[in-house]
């Protein structure tokens, strides 16, 4: 599967919103929005859940649209987080991290 990193190390290709979005299934919307409004309790609807990934223009959804780590690296000029000669002692990714492990992997993961 092609893999779309984002700033944080989410993998935008296995998003659930993205891939709701790229084939307009709003089955997958609808989904989508009531698992993430319940995990991370912030409003959201079906039509709410629009996004071609972090590094894609457009809408993202949720806390994705005011991600403070997309800010701060696209700020830098850093391909993502991983990238950054701040990434080792970052609180601000360091926190993220430590609940997302797989972001971890995809951030340090560098031929
Ligand atoms: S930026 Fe968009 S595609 Fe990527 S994880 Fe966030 S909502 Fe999903
Ligand atoms: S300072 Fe932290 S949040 Fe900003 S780009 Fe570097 S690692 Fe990411």
């Amino acid at each position: 599967m092609e893999r779309l990193i984002a700033y944080c190390g989410l993998d935008c290709a296995e998003c659930p919103g993205r891939i709701a979005t790229v084939n307009n299934d709003e089955a997958l919307r609808a989904k989508t929005a009531a698992a993430w409004k319940a995990a991370f309790g912030f409003p959201l609807g079906p039509e709410g859940v629009n996004c071609l990934g972090c590094k894609a223009d457009g809408v993202k959804i949720g806390h994705c649209g005011e991600c403070g780590m997309r800010l701060c690296a696209v700020a830098r000029g850093a391909e993502d987080c991983g990238a950054c000669p701040e990434y080792a002692d970052c609180a601000k990714i360091g926190e993220f991290l430590a609940q997302v492990p797989d972001a971890r992997a995809n951030l340090e993961r560098r031929a």
